[in-house]
C-alpha cells in the first residue's frame, strides 16, 4: 500500500472523473468546431465543462479560457495584460509578485525584467505573508500589474489576496492570482480578480488542463492565435480533458463542505508528528493555512536541523510517498526558495518536508505515517 501524501504536486484522477472522460476518448471523438451533429455534441459538452468550472469560482463560462496548463494560463493573463497596456498605457511599466510564487510566475517575471519591465518582488515575514504596506508603498500610477497567488503550493499559506488586489486597483493596476491550489480546498471567488488561474489535476482532474478566468473588460491580447476560445486562445479543445475538468470541478465544489474533514486529518497527523519529533516545527504555521497541507522542519534534539532528504527516501521505502517542496525543486540542490524567502537558511530549508492530503486520505493511512515516526527518529537523530 502507498500512503499518497503529496496531493500538492497532483492529485488522483476521482473515478467519477475517468467516467466523465471516457465517452470523450473513444466513441465522442468529434471537433467541436465542426458543424455536424458529433461536432456540436462536443462543443456543447466543451459549454457545460465550462459552466461547472465557472461555477466553482462564481464566473460565467464566457469568462473562462482553456488553456494547457496552468503555466500556460498564467503566461496567457500576464503577457495578455501586458501586451495592451504596454500600447495604451506608456507610462505604466512596473509590476509586482511575490517572492513565494510557483515558478509559473516568478521565471516569468525574470523574463519581463529582462525585456525592460521594471520588477519589485515582495519579500515574505517567517510565515510566507507579505506585508500589504510594503505593497501599498510599491504600487504607483506607474505600475500595470501585480501578481499574487491565492494559496502557497509548499506551505498552504493563505496569501492576503483580497487586500492586494483593493491596492493594485486603487492605482488603476490589473490585478491576477493563482489560484491552482486554493481552488477545491478553500472558497475562491473570481470577484476580486482580474485574472485568476486554475489547474485541473490539483483537484482530482486530469494533467495538461488549465483555465484562465478574465473578468468581462479586463485588457487581453492572446498569446495563441486562432479561432477557438472565442479567438482568445488558439488550438484544437482538448475535449476529454475539458470534461474530465468540468467533473473534477463540480466535485470539488461538493466537497468544500468537507474541508474540515482534510483539516482535522492534517491537524491529526501534524500534531502527531510534533510529539513524536521533538524540535519539530511547522513552517508557517504561524498563519491560516489551506485545510490539506502541512509544512514540516525536522531537527535532532539540540535543534540542529536533520537531513530531510533521507527522511524522504526512508519514508518512501516504507510506502509512504511525500515531498521536500515543489514537485518540479524536488530532486535538485537547490534549497526552496519560499522557505528561503520566509527566513530559513538552507539547511533548515533542506530540512523541511510537504505533507499534502486529498479528499481520499484516510485516518489510517495518517496513522501509517505516525507508526514510522519513531523507528526513524531513532535512525536520524542518534546516527
Ligand atoms: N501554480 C501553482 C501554485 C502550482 O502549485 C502549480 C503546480 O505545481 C502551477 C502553478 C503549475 O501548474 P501546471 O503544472 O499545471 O502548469
Amino acid at each position: 500500500m502507498t500512503v499518497y501524501l503529496d496531493n500538492n504536486a497532483t492529485t488522483a484522477l476521482a473515478p467519477e472523473v475517468r467516467e466523465a472522460m471516457l465517452p470523450h476518448l473513444f466513441g465522442d471523438f468529434a471537433n467541436p468546431s465542426s458543424p455536424h451533429g458529433p461536432g456540436m455534441a462536443a462543443r456543447r459538452a466543451v459549454g457545460e465543462a465550462k459552466a461547472q468550472i465557472a461555477a466553482l469560482i462564481g464566473a460565467r463560462p464566457a469568462d473562462l479560457i482553456m488553456t494547457g496548463s496552468a503555466t500556460e494560463a498564467t503566461h496567457s493573463a500576464i503577457l495578455g495584460a501586458l501586451r495592451v497596456i504596454e500600447e495604451t498605457d506608456h507610462r505604466r511599466d512596473h509590476i509586482v509578485t511575490t517572492a513565494v510564487e510557483h515558478p509559473a510566475t516568478l521565471a516569468l517575471f525574470d523574463d519581463l525584467r529582462l525585456r525592460g519591465w521594471r520588477v519589485t518582488i515582495l519579500p515574505v515575514n517567517r510565515d510566507g505573508l507579505p506585508s500589504l504596506v510594503d505593497l501599498a508603498a510599491a504600487v504607483s500610477e506607474e505600475t500595470a500589474l501585480v501578481s499574487m497567488m491565492w494559496a502557497n503550493n509548499e506551505t498552504g499559506v493563505l496569501m492576503p489576496v483580497a487586500g492586494a488586489s483593493a491596492i493594485a486597483h486603487a492605482h488603476g493596476a490589473l490585478f491576477h492570482t493563482d489560484a491552482v491550489q486554493a481552488a477545491g480546498r478553500v472558497p475562491v471567488a473570481c470577484g476580486i480578480a482580474d485574472y485568476l488561474t486554475l489547474s485541473a489535476h490539483k483537484m482530482h482532474g486530469p494533467k495538461g488542463i488549465g483555465a484562465l478566468y478574465v473578468r468581462k473588460g479586463a485588457p487581453f491580447h492572446p498569446l495563441i492565435h486562432g479561432h477557438q476560445e472565442r479567438r482568445r486562445r488558439g488550438g484544437t479543445e482538448n475535449v476529454p480533458a475539458i470534461v474530465g475538468f468540468g467533473a473534477a470541478a463540480a466535485l470539488a465544489g461538493l466537497w468544500l463542505d468537507e474541508a474540515d474533514l482534510t483539516a482535522f486529518l492534517r491537524d491529526r497527523l501534524e500534531h502527531g508528528v510534533l510529539a513524536r519529533w521533538p524540535g519539530a516545527v511547522v513552517n508557517g504555521g504561524g498563519t491560516a493555512r489551506l485545510p490539506n497541507t502541512s509544512n514540516i522542519r525536522f531537527a535532532d534534539a539540540r535543534g540542529r536541523p536533520i537531513d530531510a532528504e533521507e527522511l524522504l527516501m526512508r519514508l518512501d521505502r516504507a510506502g509512504i510517498a511525500v515531498s521536500m517542496g515543489a514537485a518540479c525543486s524536488s530532486g535538485g540542490n537547490e534549497p526552496s526558495h519560499v522557505l528561503t524567502a520566509m527566513g530559513l537558511g538552507k539547511a533548515q530549508a533542506a530540512a523541511s518536508l510537504r505533507f499534502s492530503l486529498s479528499r481520499y486520505t484516510t485516518a489510517a493511512e495518517v496513522d501509517a505515517v505516525l507508526s514510522e515516526l519513531p523507528a526513524l527518529h531513532a535512525r536520524l537523530v542518534a546516527a
